[in-house]
């Protein structure tokens, strides 16, 4: 192509990006200007598909399967209050959900030209479809240090609901999974901020691909915004204590990476922060995210959380005064979600003159550009043209692949693992439960049972014998299992939460294995056959004793829908286990720290080796493969003259074993020195390849200093100091100095 040819297409191009933009900022203004007051309102308000569902659905919510909508109550909405946002689901069927938003758009459409933005907890893979495909939760996305299925899950999830009307996935969850009695440990991708922060952005890049399901488009939503994680007490939406310096260093990079790869939406967290909700932080939701961050996006609050200002936080005497914090704090939408009284006191606040309307502009210019973005005004309308690409083969293939590579490996003494030839006894609480496998957000909130999973999916029993075959296994209930035993080389125990739960209905006062099931796991030890426990659970539940006497753990955590087949496949040997702990495995419920804890924490007992072995039974990082790999050769400069230089580094990782096998090579680094306190280690890269037998393969990172070294202060000034650093990689280490001019 010719220079010329070149230049007149770049400005051709270049000036039709300009005139788009412009075209969209022009039409928004123009619709803005039209707008009166109870119209922008409106757009600042979401409320949940019960409002419009007929009564006696509404009434027996729990047991919904396909929704039957009352026109006279959409009418009421969009007609009367102008309602530009609906919310949620349950599992129906994809000809139910263009049913159900089609109507709410054409209905919305006969009285306004500014289209519905339908949100959706779609959170590991498509939630809340018929027969959709789902993923492995985000904590054990996590485990196979792998963004790719991260993209994976979030592109499939498009593929499958983008064309049913849901514009809007409530996903990726961006805290750091701390509270481990939390309900909703299992939603979070790791205790690591590095990790978390590049998952995060690859949902978002999956989501947001625009061409994963054209024309239609889907908003990410990065939840929740900031520091939810870490309540206290474990229980969900209680208060957290994080100091500023953590806050900024820890909890907002996962945010940070998200707004950088273009996030759509974010919404905040329910709980208070440091004394203040953070639905009422101007110093969170204005100064932090719009000044410091430059988010363009929505803000919506979540579920109840004005009202929850007055009802839970008790620092507004009512809901007026509520909705007017939450409004000047920085809220661009309210997830009321069950009535308009909000859009009364809204609108009262801003005649009153307490609430000026630029600031109300600023929010519904921030929604209106997201359906622009979303090209909503022009494809509102949804389609049944694309339901053969719910659940395909390819999608089935992506979610299979990623639970296989998303379970850890604790423990397999003497080779235990994998089973060959060996007659099975496979037992245990979890070992013929789908909801076992998949916990909570799965086709309900909270499923109470089976009965909501597709028929055809397998538990583990199910695919023991598909790949064991039914003549090589005894199955036993809960019941004694010594007599069955007799027979048996080998017993298998699933193990771990039996039920799904999600949010409060998930916090737990106690870490512990039910009783029951540590009785059951005695029980099999008793009988001096080899013991392989197969642990499905929501997060680490402790296992202390038993953990040493136990010949193999394989944490398989929540796998999704296709997980039994990777257990039974990785137990088998079919498949070689590369996930790795993305979170710290405690032994005991006292002392639980994450890797990345300071080294203080140990300071009255040494060596702190000897220690974290005593407290934990798997470090972040954990995991092993039925391959055996060597780390050698770690290269790089020992000394760093500049903050803004690559620093190539590199190691060789060889397969020692004769069979192939996926390594993620994690990378840490070390701040020996530092003006406020630094961690021990921290992950500042990884990188995950297979590697064949005999083979050696050289893994690369590139350090960038500024980017890599450095640490936030309580202001949220970067530090960058010189000094000694020790760079970690397997079981290598090299010391190097930044040693500026
Ligand atoms: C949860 C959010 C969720 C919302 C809508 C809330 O209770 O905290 O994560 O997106 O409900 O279902």
């Amino acid at each position: 192509m010719n220079k010329c040819f070149r230049f007149t297409i770049l400005f051709l191009v270049t000036s039709f990006q300009i005139l788009a933009v412009e075209n969209s900022e022009s039409r928004i203004d123009k619709i803005l200007s039209g707008m009166t007051l109870a119209q922008k309102v409106g757009q600042m308000t979401q409320l949940n598909i019960t409002a419009l569902v007929q009564d006696r659905i509404a009434q027996n919510y729990g047991e919904v399967t396909d929704y039957e909508l009352d026109t006279t109550k959409i009418i009421k909405y969009v007609k009367n209050w102008h309602i530009g946002s609906f919310l949620n689901g349950r599992a129906v069927s994809p000809e139910n959900w263009v049913y159900v938003t089609g109507t709410i758009q054409s209905i919305n459409a006969e009285y306004t030209n500014i289209p519905i933005i339908y949100g959706i907890d779609h959170v590991h893979g498509a939630s809340y479809l018929k027969n959709g495909t789902i993923f492995p939760h985000n904590m054990n996305v996590g485990c196979s240090f792998d963004t790719t299925h991260a993209y994976n899950a979030a592109i499939t999830t498009v593929s499958e609901t983008a064309h049913l009307g849901h514009n809007w996935v409530f996903g990726p969850v961006l805290g750091i999974g701390k509270a481990k009695s939390w309900g909703r440990f299992y939603e979070t991708f790791s205790e690591d901020t590095y990790l978390t922060s590049q998952m995060g952005a690859a949902v978002v890049n999956g989501l947001q691909n625009e061409s994963a399901s054209k024309p239609y488009k889907v908003a990410a939503c990065a939840k929740h915004y900031l520091g939810y994680s870490d309540p206290k007490s474990g229980w969900d939406r209680s208060p957290a204590e994080i100091p500023d310096q953590m806050l900024r260093e820890f909890f907002l990079p996962p945010f940070k990476a998200a707004i950088d790869a273009s996030a759509a939406t974010i919404m905040i967290n329910s709980g208070e922060v440091n004394g203040i909700p953070v639905h009422a932080s101007y110093e969170i939701l204005t100064k932090m995210l719009r000044e410091e961050l430059g988010f363009e996006g929505i803000a919506v609050t979540d579920w109840l959380d004005i009202k929850a200002l007055e009802t839970m936080h008790f620092t507004a005497e009512n809901e007026k005064e509520a909705t007017f914090q939450a409004i000047m704090a920085g809220v661009d939408m309210s997830m009321v979600p069950l009535d308009t009284s909000y859009c009364i006191y809204l609108k009262e606040l801003v005649e009153e003159g307490r609430i000026p309307m630029s600031r109300i502009d600023e929010s519904v210019r921030r929604i209106l550009k997201v359906k622009e973005d979303l090209g909503l005004f022009e494809h509102f309308m949804p389609t049944t043209e694309y339901i053969s690409e719910i659940n395909s083969a390819q999608n089935i293939e992506l979610a299979l692949q990623a639970a296989r590579e998303s379970m850890v490996l604790m423990k397999n003494e003497k080779r235990t693992l994998p089973l060959e030839d060996k007659k099975i006894l496979l037992t245990g609480f979890t070992h013929d439960k789908k909801v076992s496998l998949c916990g909570g957000w799965t086709y309900r909130f909270a499923a109470d049972s089976d009965r909501w999973f597709p028929e055809d999916m397998l538990t583990i029993k199910d695919a023991f014998e598909q790949e064991f075959g039914s003549e090589n296994l005894i199955y036993q209930g809960k019941r004694s299992i010594k007599k069955a035993a007799r027979k048996a080389d080998v017993i298998v125990i699933a193990t771990g939460e039996d039920h799904a739960y999600a949010e409060t209905g998930g916090s737990i006062d106690d870490l512990s294995l039910d009783a029951g099931q540590l009785v059951l796991i005695k029980e099999a030890l008793a009988t001096q056959k080899p013991v392989v426990l197969i642990l499905t659970e929501g997060r680490p539940r402790l296992i202390p004793d038993v953990y040493d006497e136990v010949d193999a753990v394989l944490f398989a955590g929540l796998p999704g829908i296709y997980g039994a087949q990777a257990i039974a496949e990785i137990i088998s040997g079919g498949v070689n286990p590369s996930g790795k702990m993305a979170f710290t495995y405690p032994r005991r419920s006292g002392h639980i720290i994450s890797y990345n804890h300071k080294r203080s924490e140990y300071s009255t007992i040494r060596p702190v080796s000897d220690e974290l072995k005593r407290y934990n039974i798997a470090k972040f990082g954990d995991g092993l493969s039925y391959s055996k790999f060597s780390y050698t050769n770690l290269r790089m400069d020992t000394t760093v003259n500049s903050g803004n230089v690559s620093i190539q580094v590199s190691v060789n990782v060889t397969n020692t074993s004769d069979l192939s096998g996926k390594e993620a090579v994690l990378w840490f680094v070390s701040d020996e020195v530092g003006s406020i306190t630094r961690p021990v280690k921290e992950l500042v890269y990884f990188d995950k390849k297979n590697i064949q037998p005999n083979e050696t393969v050289t893994y690369h990172f590139e350090m960038n200093p500024e980017r890599d070294l450095s640490f936030p202060n309580r202001l949220g000034e970067t530090l960058l100091e010189d000094g000694s650093f020790l760079m970690q990689v397997g079981n290598l280490e090299q010391r190097f100095w930044l040693n500026r001019d």
